[in-house]
Formats: C-alpha cells, structure tokens, sequence
C-alpha cells in the first residue's frame, strides 16, 4: 500500500448506445411498430437526429444508455464528493476489511499524496509519508486495544484514519447523469481529483460513443461560463481540451 494513484476502468456500457437512444426518441416521432423502428434506426446513420435531440434538451431519451466504471486510487474526499451526485449507483470497499499493517512490514493503509505537496518537493513528500506512518501507528494501536484485527475493532478504529485513506467503488451513471456530472466537475472550479477523474470517465465515454459524448465537459465547451465572476478565464483552452479529448 502507501501512495496509491487514480486507477478507472470502463468495466460496462450499454451495448450500441447511440442506436438505443435513437430507437427510444424515434418512438415518440414515429407512427411505425417497434420492429421498423429498429430496422429503420439501423439503416442510416443517426449522428444528426441525435445531435438535435441533445441540442432540443429531449434527455429522457439518454437515460436509456448507462456505463459503469471500476474506480481506484482515490481518496476518501474525493468518495465524499462523487457520492453527492444522487443518481449514480454506487458499490464502495467498506474499510471494516481493511487490515492492519504492523511496522516492521513498513507498510501503511493506501493513501493519495496531494499534488499541492508533491509540488513542494521530496522533503514535503516525507513528511507527508511520515504521517501517515504515524497515523497507521495510532490505528493498530486502537486495534490491539479492540483485542486484534477482526470486523468489529476495524470498524472503530477507522475512525482515525485521514481523508487522504485510498478507497475504491464502482459506479454506474446513465448519459444523462454523466453529462451533468462531467459540466460540474471537469470544470477547472472542480478539485483536482476528482476532475481527474471525470476527464478521465469523460475520455473513455467518447471511446465508446462520440456522438453523444461530443459536446461534453464543462458548460463553457459549448457555451458560456457557468461560473459567472469566479469563472478561470479559460474558455477558449477548456473548449480546445476536452473537444479533442
Ligand atoms: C465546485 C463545486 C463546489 C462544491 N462545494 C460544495 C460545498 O461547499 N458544500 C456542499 O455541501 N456541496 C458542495 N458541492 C456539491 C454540490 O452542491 C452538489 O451536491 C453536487 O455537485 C451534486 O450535484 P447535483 O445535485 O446537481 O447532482 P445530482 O445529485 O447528480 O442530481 C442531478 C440533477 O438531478 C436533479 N435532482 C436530483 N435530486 C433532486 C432533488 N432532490 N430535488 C430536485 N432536483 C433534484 C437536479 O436537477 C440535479 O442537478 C460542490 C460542487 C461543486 C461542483
């Protein structure tokens, strides 16, 4: 364990996002059955139909498709960040398993070193680390007391450890919730991680389905800032950015 980095993963997406989205917003247009709708969606190309419907702001019809990603290396801040976003689903690694790790095998619970700290150089680094230490120290201290490791004395003496402990869940959001995630924290007024982290899902969305994913990212890559007079005066780099992510 020690310093852990992002690690996410695409683990699953709905199969052919675009032509089920497709399919869901030609049956409120059309007069046909559910096979010639199928049929006809798989004919032609949908780039144009979708497009509009994202530009119209018809967004039921993207709660149709939904991706799910497998997330490590990041902090339990960032946990208490993403897991305000009400309709994603989440599955998080409850810390009653983590064990305790015992000096001599000089090891600590996983943790995210802040890039503010690694700015300041290698003696912040091990100061940094050596807290840590300190505080895997205090942990395995309340778990002898608690009589060993063992579900019960880990889920107390969790208590002491920081908001830098690693953690790692998997998430699922359907297009329309990534959207509005991906305008809130890829903005530069997003904290660092967990921008990262969404430019990171944001960037394997698009693998996926560019259509769709096309205008995605902070409000100002296809309009204007959302962030009025704490706006970060970037516009024109952020558009550049995550247009050719
Ligand atoms: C830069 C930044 C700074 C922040 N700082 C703070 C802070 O200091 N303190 C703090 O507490 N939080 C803070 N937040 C979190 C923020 O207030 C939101 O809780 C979080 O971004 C989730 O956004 P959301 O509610 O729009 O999203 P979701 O929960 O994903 O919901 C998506 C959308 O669904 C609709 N919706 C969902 N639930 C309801 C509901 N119950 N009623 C009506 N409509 C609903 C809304 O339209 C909502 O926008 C911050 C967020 C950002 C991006």
């Amino acid at each position: 364990m020690g310093q852990e980095t992002l690690h996410v993963k695409l683990l699953k997406h709905t199969l052919d996002p675009e032509e089920v989205i497709a399919m869901a917003a030609r049956l409120c247009y059309a007069n046909a059955n559910i096979d010639e709708l199928e049929e006809k969606v798989q004919a032609k190309d949908q780039t144009k139909f979708i497009l509009g419907l994202l530009e119209v702001g018809h967004l039921s019809t993207i709660e149709h498709a939904s991706f799910t990603f497998g997330v490590e290396g990041v902090s339990r801040s960032l946990l208490a960040q993403i897991t305000r976003h009400r309709l994603a689903s989440f599955s998080v690694q409850s810390q009653r398993y983590v064990g305790a790790y015992t000096e001599e095998e000089g090891k600590t619970f996983g943790y995210v070193v802040p890039k503010s700290i690694e700015a300041l150089g290698q003696d912040a680094v091990r100061e940094y680390e050596n807290q840590m230490k300190t505080i895997q120290r205090w942990y395995n201290g309340w778990i002898e007391k608690f009589g060993g490791s063992r579900e019960g004395a880990n889920e107390d003496a969790r208590f002491v450890l920081p908001n830098g402990a690693t953690t790692k869940f998997i998430v699922t959001m359907n297009i329309r919730e990534l959207l509005h995630f991906f305008s809130l924290r890829c903005c530069n007024r997003a904290q660092w991680e967990i921008r990262e982290l969404a430019t990171e899902m944001l960037r394997l969305c698009k693998e996926v389905a560019p259509v769709l994913f096309q205008g995605a990212g902070p409000a100002c890559v296809t309009g204007p800032c959302a962030e009025g007079k704490r706006s970060c005066g970037k516009a024109a780099e952020m558009r550049k950015k995550f247009l050719e992510l």
